[in-house]
């Protein structure tokens, strides 16, 4: 059970970050409810979750399937959008339709044909972001900046697919840096996009910044932030022997 005590930080926590994100949109010139914030909440509690749900947070973002199923039967996320924000296998997706409104982290082809056909058998269309790996990096996953058009033109031809943007979790930025030119090669790729006309594409979400860096996300023009550990403290992971 949440005591007293952490219920008050958790509420001050989400009230902070949405104080900082409009500040950091005014700075830009631009609207505070021009950006969304998605709260990452793995590795949190269906209470925490639930608490967070009734104090301000409308979109829940989950990393893990597992973690999301036992946190919706659980009814953790109550009457806020659930998202997908994590590594996701392409036999998992199954558990996914019906209950996420968008998978964010839709780093192949494979994967994104794997979700449309899921979304065929539920009669449904699935609103997916492409993930970019935008700092190329050997281990992560995402699509290179390269591969984006050729996969975009692939997936638009898919009517049970709607792809509404572009998401990215750039490199940790050096001690004393920052990743604004990471940011802002999303933001150019965002707009490239954009203007192309492609079925099934409906560009309106970009989707970068996280507790660190989420207020330079929004000066480079993200529209979704997606923060943690600012709203939830420190996530305890368990420690390897
Ligand atoms: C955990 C996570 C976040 C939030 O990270 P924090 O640094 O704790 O804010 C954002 N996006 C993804 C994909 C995550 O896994």
């Amino acid at each position: 059970m949440m005591t007293e005590e952490e219920k008050i930080i958790l509420r001050d926590n989400i009230a902070r970050v949405k104080e900082r994100a409009a500040e950091a949109a005014i700075r830009a010139g631009r609207k505070p409810e021009e950006i969304a914030l998605v709260a990452a909440t793995k590795m949190n509690s269906a209470e925490r979750v639930r608490f967070a749900t009734e104090n301000g947070i409308a979109i829940c973002g989950e990393n893990r399937v597992q973690e999301l199923l036992d946190k919706y039967e659980q009814q953790a996320y109550g009457s806020a959008d659930l998202q997908f924000i994590g590594t996701l296998q392409t036999n998992k997706v199954k558990y996914l339709i019906g209950k996420v409104s968008m998978i964010q982290s839709v780093g192949s082809l494979r994967l994104g044909e794997a979700i449309a056909k899921e979304a065929a058998k539920h009669g449904i269309v699935q609103d997916i972001l492409l993930e970019v790996n935008i700092g190329r990096e050997e281990a992560k996953s995402g699509l290179s900046p390269d591969e984006i058009y050729p996969t975009i033109e692939k997936l638009a031809e898919n009517g049970n697919l709607r792809v509404r943007g572009l998401m990215a979790i750039p490199p940790k930025a050096p001690d004393g840096g920052n990743n604004l030119h990471y940011f802002n090669e999303m933001r150019q790729l965002f707009i490239d996009i954009s203007t192309k006309k492609y079925d099934n594409v409906c560009m309106d979400c970009l989707s970068m910044g996280m507790t660190n860096d989420f207020e330079d996300a929004i000066t480079c023009g993200s529209t979704m932030i997606r923060v943690g550990t600012a709203i939830f403290g420190a996530r305890a992971y368990p420690v390897k022997p």
